[in-house]
Parts: structure tokens; C-alpha cells; sequence
């Protein structure tokens, strides 16, 4: 295969399930499949949380992990570089007003969780258990609450931007400091592998920054990880 083609990877409910460890199958296939490939993850999540859904293996044998979408960059196990964006007063008020005011009435507690380059912000809490999580999945697929908060924070701070990611939270970050960052860093083709592609979602500005640009490319919006994988067998 042309190995001027980098190959894209979202992490959560690409080659994991939701927060959830990757499949062994799924990891002994992936890791063989990574060798001498181009190969990049771009997550919202930080490095620990990556590397205990994926396993060291993995996260050490890509050519690099974008982390925090892109704010943290690690390469082969060392950090190459860093955006910082700390929680100001003024969007700690805006989140607290959510939690008071959200029509969800389950809490878990950790709704506000500070990464290198971006917050996460969840109503539920991210400390709540599997079953709540599906069940706030499922009624935010309706009520689209979390569209609407990202709507709202960035009505009010024009200088932020906000999407949805996962199944319970939001990813916020300064402007333009999203996943798309990663294609700063490459040339040539590529071929992004994500769940969230659609507009609002934490995949979406990679999307939109390559219908943009003249270079080649194709992106494979994937349902879970068997589809990812299903997807990769063919590709070989
Ligand atoms: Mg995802």
C-alpha cells in the first residue's frame, strides 16, 4: 500500500467502543495492520484515557497521538508539544448554570473536566455508570442537549468553540484549536476514519478543513469499531 498516505483515526467509537477498552481481536489485527503505515489517532481524550482504552502498544507504535483534539501531541511516547487553555470564571458560571438549570435530573459528579487545551463539560457527570451513560445517550438523542449547549457557550463566548463528542459530553476549546489542527502537521493523502463527522460533531472540523483543501483524500464515517475494522480488511 502507498505509504504516503496518512491514515486518520478518532479513538472513541472508531476503534473503541464508547469509553470503553478496544476489542483484543480488534487490537492484535490493528497493531500488526499499523507497521510501517502512516498512522495517527486524533482524540478529545487525554493521553491516560487513551492509553487505557487502546492499550501502551498501540498508543506508542503510531507515528503520533494528537490528544486533548489535538492540543497535546506525543510522539513514540514523548511529548512533542502543547496548548494549555485554563478554565476562566466567566465559563465555570456558564457551566454551574447548566447544572443547575438542565432538565436531566441524574448526577454523578466530575461535569467539569480540565485537559491540556480543553474542557469537557458533561451534565450527567463523567463518574456515572455505563447504563446511565446509555440512557443520557438516548435521551440526548432526542432532547439535543448538548447541541444546544454548545449553541449557547458559543453565542456567548464568540472566541470559543464547542462540539459534541462521545456519548455524554462536550469538548470545548478555544477557536480553530480542534481535531482539524492535525492536518497543520501532514502533507499528502489522507484518510480520516471517525464516528462524529457530521456537523456538531468533535470529527466534523477535519471533515469541513479537508472538503476545503485540493489535497486527496477519504473519509470513512464508521458506526463502531467492527465497522472501522471491517472497513481496514478490505483497504489491506
Ligand atoms: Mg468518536
Amino acid at each position: 500500500m502507498n505509504k504516503k498516505i496518512h491514515f486518520l483515526f478518532d479513538v472513541d467509537g472508531t476503534l473503541t467502543p464508547s469509553r470503553l477498552p478496544i476489542d483484543p481481536k480488534f487490537k492484535t489485527f490493528f497493531l500488526t495492520w499499523i507497521k510501517d503505515k502512516s498512522v495517527y489517532l486524533i482524540t478529545g481524550s487525554d493521553k491516560d484515557k487513551t492509553i487505557e482504552q487502546i492499550g501502551i502498544e498501540i498508543w506508542k507504535n503510531v507515528t503520533r497521538a494528537y490528544q486533548s483534539c489535538g492540543n497535546q501531541v506525543w510522539e513514540k511516547g514523548n511529548l512533542i508539544s502543547e496548548k494549555p487553555f485554563p478554565l476562566s470564571k466567566e465559563l465555570n458560571s456558564f457551566f454551574q448554570n447548566i447544572l443547575t438549570n438542565t432538565k436531566w435530573e441524574e448526577k454523578y459528579g466530575n461535569h467539569i473536566e480540565e485537559r491540556v487545551g480543553l474542557i469537557n463539560f458533561s451534565t450527567i457527570g463523567r463518574n456515572c455508570p455505563q447504563i446511565e451513560r446509555e440512557k443520557y445517550y438516548k435521551w440526548d438523542k432526542i432532547a439535543r442537549e448538548r447541541e444546544i449547549i454548545c449553541k449557547k457557550l458559543m453565542e456567548k463566548f464568540p472566541e470559543l468553540e464547542a462540539s459534541v463528542g462521545g456519548q455524554i459530553s462536550i469538548d470545548v476549546h478555544p477557536k480553530g484549536a480542534n481535531k482539524s489542527q492535525i492536518l497543520n502537521d501532514l502533507s499528502g493523502e489522507i484518510y480520516f476514519f471517525g464516528d462524529k463527522t457530521e456537523k456538531g460533531g468533535n470529527d466534523y472540523p477535519i471533515v469541513e478543513r479537508l472538503n476545503k483543501e485540493k489535497r486527496k483524500f477519504k473519509i470513512f464515517t464508521v458506526t463502531d469499531p467492527e465497522k472501522t475494522l471491517e472497513i481496514l480488511q478490505k483497504l489491506n
